[in-house]
């Protein structure tokens, strides 16, 4: 009797597993489903005990919860997370439920595909039958779950993918891939050599020069920050910066580059060579540290420079930031520091900062650059140059890539121009030879 056979090993599992008694509480109390702990814990007995068994995850984020119970009140929250596990328990019979605050688990047997159309009939049904109106739900699946890795982690990963569509209106399906998993454990590695690159000066300073539009002299430069790692290869900014600026460790970079150009002018200086302003990028996340601008000060005092030569590149941001970035911007300027107003025209940028932030130079951004000769964008690109420079700031234009840009801003009364068709960042010999021609 295959029944008896069944009854008698689940019995033998049970046992065992009071054995290795859980030290989490089992159950969610709101829903009754297994916690976190104890949903690893069977699902991890689960895989032991069929190891012929693939398995599937599928996971469950209900969007702006905190706003249901807000609105609702928790009652009602509660309402909505019971109607879930109840919803999920009939969708999927066969899987192991978990529930970890609004979100929730199931680890379930791969022969069952769940396809995008079962999961948005799951998702009508949901929404029409819900407490409350209108719930937005996001699904996460992870096929075939590796079951070396810990329960939890499968979890996780589903979890990211999720993450990956939070904001995106179009999707409420996230597939969980290996890719998704290299990039985390790229940033991980990338975080975890970051001392020893800083140690080992393995982040090198490119410049860019920035030349006067009419003369076709170089006057200034950008500094920009590349990794050469240790297999010789070149890592370009935006491979790093993005993910610096997400673990705050952008400060410590923007702060050893900074150090790097001061020691440059210093040297330039001491040799009687030409030097002209090197603008330093400052991430805006820079807002949320302080002693930032005293340190920045120190260093150029102590290298005995003129503050002139450093200039600050700052990106004006998120109206949320807004106030922060004002007060940063002030007391930069209060410190003494050139302010330049970075990738104008893209992003967050706003005409009305130019009126509350002081900021000596505005560069416009590639993609307005990239408009030339578009009618509209030479009007709003014509307009703009203006009104900088009624504000009394000088303009940049970046991105510059052909002599028809070139002729079409020297009309509008564009300053000085940064791109490739001058020339793209160079190592620091390159751009001192450049500097003697
Ligand atoms: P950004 O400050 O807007 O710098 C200009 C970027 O445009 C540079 O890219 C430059 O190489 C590129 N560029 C210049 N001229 C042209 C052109 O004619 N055509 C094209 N297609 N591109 C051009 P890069 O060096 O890859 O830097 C990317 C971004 O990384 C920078 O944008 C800046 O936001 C950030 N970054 C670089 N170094 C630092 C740093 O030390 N600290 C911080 N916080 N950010 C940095
Ligand atoms: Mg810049």
């Amino acid at each position: 009797m295959p029944e008896v056979v069944l009854g008698r090993i689940h019995s033998i599992i049970k046992l065992r597993e009071s054995v290795a008694t859980l030290s989490a509480v089992e159950f969610d109390t709101v829903t009754n489903l297994y916690t976190m702990a104890a949903f690893s814990h069977h699902a991890e007995y689960m895989f032991q005990n069929n190891i012929e068994e693939e398995y599937s995850l599928f996971s469950t984020d209900i969007a702006e919860f905190k706003l249901i119970n807000s609105v609702y009140g928790e009652k009602m929250g509660d309402e909505v997370l019971k109607f879930m596990a109840k919803s999920l328990a009939s969708f999927i019979p066969n899987g192991l439920l978990a529930k970890q605050g609004d979100r929730f688990y199931c680890m379930y047997p791969a022969t069952r595909k769940l396809t995008e159309e079962d999961i948005s009939e799951f998702s009508v049904h949901f929404v029409k039958d819900a407490p409350i109106p209108n719930v937005v739900i996001k699904y996460g699946i992870y096929e075939n779950v590796d079951k070396s890795i810990p329960v939890s982690i499968l979890c996780d990963r589903v979890t990211m993918a999720t993450a990956g569509i939070k904001r995106d209106l179009t999707h409420n399906i996230a597939y969980y891939d290996e890719n998704i998993s290299l990039k985390q454990i790229r940033d991980q590695q990338m975080e975890a050599n970051f001392e020893d690159a800083v140690a080992d000066e393995d982040f090198v300073v490119y410049y860019q020069p920035k030349v006067d539009i009419n003369t076709n002299k170089i006057e200034a430069a950008e500094a920009l920050v590349r990794w050469m790692g240790k297999d010789g290869k070149m890592v370009p900014p935006g491979e790093f910066i993005p993910l610096f600026e997400q673990d705050g460790l952008v400060h410590r970079l923007d702060e050893y580059v900074f150090y790097k150009v001061c020691e440059f002018q210093k040297n330039r200086l001491e040799k009687g060579l030409r030097v002209v302003p090197i603008s330093v990028n400052l991430s805006r996340s820079s807002v949320y540290f302080g002693g930032t601008i005293e340190k920045y000060k120190k260093m150029v005092e102590t290298f005995g420079i003129p503050m002139e030569l450093v200039p600050i590149e700052l990106t004006e941001s998120a109206a949320i930031e807004g106030v922060r970035i004002i007060h940063l911007a002030e007391d930069l300027v209060d410190a003494g520091f050139s302010l330049h107003m970075d990738d104008f025209g893209a992003g967050y940028s706003s005409l009305s900062s130019l009126g509350t932030i002081p900021f000596d130079v505005i560069k416009l951004d590639k993609s307005l650059i990239d408009q030339i000769g578009n009618t509209k964008g030479d009007v709003i690109l014509q307009y703009t140059i203006k009104i900088a420079q009624r504000l009394g700031m000088k303009v940049v234009a970046e991105g510059v890539e052909n002599i028809r840009q070139i002729e079409f801003l020297k009309a509008a009364g564009c300053d000085m121009i940064q791109g490739y068709y001058f020339s793209a960042p160079k190592d620091q010999k390159t751009f001192e030879e450049m500097l003697e021609q």
